[in-house]
C-alpha cells in the first residue's frame, strides 16, 4: 500500500460549468485533503494544514480574534509565538503571559497553551484552562497525537508545526490546526484560500509519509529521551534537566559554556529545529536572550542509538 499520487495541479477542470471537489489550488488540493483526513482522525477533530506552524498560528489569531482581543499565552513557550503577537500589535491584538500550570487570566479573549512547552517542557493545566470562558488553543507539536490529543480534554483547537515530528525527517515547513468546531474549521477555511497561507501538495504528502511512522519514531524517541534525561540527572556537569516525562524534546543546564558543549557533539547535529530522525542540540540563548537561561540547552532526540547517543553527550560535556 503506497501513498496517494501525487498531484501538483493548480486548477482542476469545471463540472458542465460548475465548480468539482477541487478548481484552484489555494482552495484545496486532493493531497492536501488526504493528509487532513489522515491528521484529523488523529487528533479526533477536523485538520487543516497551513503554509508553516507560524503560518497556522495567524491564520487562527486573524481568523478569530477581532482588534482589541487580548490572548493569554503560556510563559515559556515557543518563543516565535509571542514574538508574533508582539508583531500583530501594531493590528490592535494584545497578550499577557501567564503560568499555563495554573488558571488562564480573566478578562482574555483566546488561552494559547504549549504542551509541553519549548524549551521549559512545562505542562498546562488542560482542566483549568477548559473551565474559562475564552476559546483553548493547544500547541501539541512537542507532544504529538501520540502523546496528548488535547481536544480530549477542552481544547477547542490544537496547533502543530508539522515542521517536528509529525513529518519527522527535517525535509518539509509545514503547520495545522485540528478544530472541535465545524464552523471554526470552516472560518479558517476561508480565511486560508484568501490569504494564500496554505500548505503545498509536496508539504502534504510529505506529512502522510511521515505520519505512516509517526507512531514507531515517537515511541522509540520517548524511551531514548527519558533514558537520556535519568543520566543528565546525575551527570556532575549538569545543573537542571526538564523533562515533561514523555516525547523526545529535553532541555538542561550545564556547569560550564552551553556553546562548547553544543559545538562538541559529533553524532548529535549542532542545529535548530526539533522532531527528526537525527538528533540535534542547540543553545537557545542565541534566539531567545535572556528569556532563557544563558546555559540551557535543548537537545531533541532522534533515532540513534541510546548508547551511541550517551557517549557523544559524556564526551561533549566532558570537553
Ligand atoms: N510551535 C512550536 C512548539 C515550535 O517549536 C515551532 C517551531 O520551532 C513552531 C510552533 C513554529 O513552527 P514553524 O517553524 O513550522 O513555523
Amino acid at each position: 500500500m503506497g501513498l496517494p499520487p501525487l498531484d501538483r495541479s493548480t486548477i482542476w477542470p469545471f463540472e458542465n460549468g460548475e465548480l468539482g471537489e477541487f478548481y484552484y489550488q489555494r482552495y484545496a488540493h486532493p493531497t492536501g485533503v488526504e493528509a487532513e483526513r489522515a491528521l484529523g482522525e488523529l487528533d479526533g477533530g477536523e485538520a487543516l494544514l497551513f503554509s508553516s506552524g507560524s503560518g497556522a498560528t495567524t491564520s487562527v489569531v486573524l481568523a478569530l480574534l477581532e482588534p482589541g482581543s487580548t490572548i493569554a499565552v503560556a510563559e515559556g513557550c515557543y518563543y516565535g509565538t509571542p514574538t508574533l503577537f508582539r508583531e500583530l500589535e501594531r493590528w490592535g491584538l494584545r497578550h499577557v503571559e501567564f503560568d499555563q500550570t495554573g488558571p488562564p487570566p480573566d478578562g482574555v479573549q483566546l488561552v494559547w497553551l504549549e504542551a509541553p512547552s519549548n524549551p521549559f517542557l512545562t505542562m498546562p493545566d488542560l482542566e483549568a484552562a477548559a473551565a474559562h470562558p475564552a476559546p483553548v488553543v493547544v500547541d501539541a507539536t512537542a507532544a504529538t497525537p501520540v502523546h496528548l490529543r488535547p481536544l480530549e480534554h477542552g481544547a477547542d483547537l490544537v496547533l502543530h508545526s508539522a515542521t517536528k515530528y509529525l513529518s519527522g525527517h527535517s525535509d518539509v515547513l509545514l503547520g495545522a490546526v485540528v478544530c472541535r468546531d465545524p464552523k471554526t474549521a470552516e472560518r479558517l477555511r476561508e480565511f486560508r484560500s484568501r490569504s494564500g497561507i496554505v500548505a503545498a501538495p509536496d508539504a502534504a504528502w510529505l506529512l502522510l509519509r511521515g505520519l505512516k511512522t509517526l507512531e514507531v519514531r515517537v515511541r522509540r524517541q520517548t524511551e531514548t529521551a527519558i533514558e537520556l534525561a535519568r543520566r543528565l540527572e546525575s551527570h556532575p556537569a549538569v545543573e537542571v534537566v526538564r523533562y515533561a516525562g514523555f516525547g523526545g524534546l529535553l532541555s538542561f543546564d550545564v556547569a560550564g559554556d552551553a556553546r562548547r558543549v553544543e559545538t562538541a557533539t559529533r553524532l548529535i547535529v549542532n542545529a535548530t529545529s526539533l522532531g527528526g530522525v537525527r538528533s540535534t542540540i542547540e543553545s537557545r540563548h542565541r534566539w531567545e536572550g535572556d528569556r532563557v537561561p544563558e546555559n540551557l540547552l535543548r537537545l531533541s532526540v532522534g533515532l540513534e542509538d541510546v548508547e551511541e547517543l550517551w557517549a557523544d553527550l559524556e564526551r561533549a560535556l566532558a570537553g
